[in-house]
């Protein structure tokens, strides 16, 4: 346990503790003028205020998203990284992304290293709202600051300022869509807490520490070799010992899921993955950027949280579709599919006011209890659905190969 402690400085601890105190930095940042490069113009002041709405870039589309639910019609909002098939750890804009953050009034930037390229060429009276700012996130520190619901706050009340700052006059109206979305969020946080309620000792392994905040914030414990996360954490390849290591803790359901970040997939998390689907560990599928067929970050949050809370619940009261002789693990192969299992708790929506059928599950270990050979093939297989998980059908096809060379 101490030696998982360790684990949790790599995927940024630091972050935690900064984001625990985001309030008072965020007091900070705004009073202290360092989150914006403008002095703010007195509300009121005999300014005279655009009429159109206000240009918007943000660097990235999650929060892009997030722009967009609290400016409403008064923003025009453009995000440059949308595509969850490109390297967002890598990604170069083009010039004609860099000329529209040059002329953004209001830049969305993520920060924390993750998207350095976005504050370099903001026009000097240009309002910038950083992620990283809010909640006191470095460089170095897990960038994927949307999956917490603190700096989704954070960012959203900074969002209200720097837009308000702008058009002083729609105020009232950023305000209100704020207090709306903060009423979809708390509904997605409230899921968050029925499950961590529901679901004590909860453990996950992942390919790389894009979910570590949203597993954190829903009570997981991340286990996830301590060597290998690091070189996940540097892009660098795993030591095959590290890899190892990590097939050894799927191969003995160590945990209780595999969080795979399918935007940074590679021989070694395809191995992995594979390994996880042989060993009827749950395989949660999540990208960096947000889906092209979510309509905000709210919902997206929400129905990750609803698949997760799907792998675990299949053994709850109302699911009686799924009891029999259909475990947990069976769910594996389904990837994020699952999320239609989670649907039918009526979760789906953003008001998943039914979260208390999460009360008689204990944690994903029931999907150790059984004895059955069959449903090992069947897990190994992914037959059920192999098209659905992307990533880890592809390995499938090594079945037998236990121990699949770790090199290269
Ligand atoms: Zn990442």
């Amino acid at each position: 346990m101490i030696e998982r402690l360790g684990n949790m400085d790599i995927h940024g601890s630091r972050v935690v503790k900064a984001i625990a105190g985001f309030a008072a930095v965020a007091l900070l940042a705004v009073t202290g003028g360092c989150g914006s490069s403008t002095q703010a113009q007195t509300p009121g002041e005999d300014t005279t205020e655009q009429s159109g709405p206000i240009a918007v870039v943000a660097s990235i589309n999650q929060w892009g998203s997030l722009a967009e639910q609290i400016g409403g019609d008064d923003v025009s909002v453009t995000s440059i990284l949308s595509s969850t098939n490109v390297d967002a750890h890598d990604f170069e804009p083009q010039t004609s992304d860099v000329a529209k953050l040059a002329k953004a009034q209001v830049v969305v930037a993520n920060g924390a290293g993750y998207d350095s390229w976005a504050t370099k060429n903001v026009a000097k009276d240009a309002q910038t709202v950083s992620a990283a700012q809010i909640v006191g996130a470095m460089e170095g520190d897990n960038p994927h600051l949307w999956f917490s619901k603190d700096a989704r706050n954070g960012m959203a009340q900074e969002l209200v300022n720097a837009f308000s700052k702008v058009l002083p006059s729609k105020k009232k109206a950023f305000n209100e869509r704020y207090k709306a979305w903060q009423k979809k969020e708390k509904t997605v946080e409230q899921a968050m807490d029925d499950f961590s309620a529901a679901h004590k000792d909860v453990t996950y392994a992942a390919t790389e520490a894009v979910a570590y905040y949203l597993m954190s914030d829903m009570g997981f414990t991340d286990k996830t070799p301590k060597g290998y996360a690091a070189s996940a954490a540097a892009e660098g390849e795993a030591a095959p010992a590290d890899l190892q290591e990590f097939q050894k803790l799927l191969e003995d359901k160590g945990v209780d899921l595999l969080v795979n970040n399918t935007q940074e997939a590679s021989d070694a998390t395809n191995m992995i993955t594979g390994t996880a689907g042989r060993a009827d560990v749950p395989v949660f599928d999540v990208s960096e950027q947000m889906p092209k067929d979510m309509t905000s970050l709210t919902e997206w949050i929400g129905s990750l949280v609803d698949t997760i809370t799907g792998y675990f619940d299949v053994c709850g009261s109302d699911d009686t579709s799924n009891q029999s002789g259909d475990d947990n693990g069976t769910n594996s192969s389904d990837g994020k599919k699952t999320g239609d299992d989670a649907a039918t708790d009526g979760t789906s929506d953003d008001d998943s006011d039914d979260t208390d059928t999460t009360t008689s599950c204990k944690a994903g270990t029931s999907s150790s209890t059984d004895d059955d050979s069959d449903d090992d093939a069947e897990g190994s297989g992914t037959t059920d659905s192999s098209s659905d998980s992307s990533s880890s059908s592809e390995n499938t096809s090594s079945d037998d190969a236990k121990q699949p060379d770790p090199g290269k």
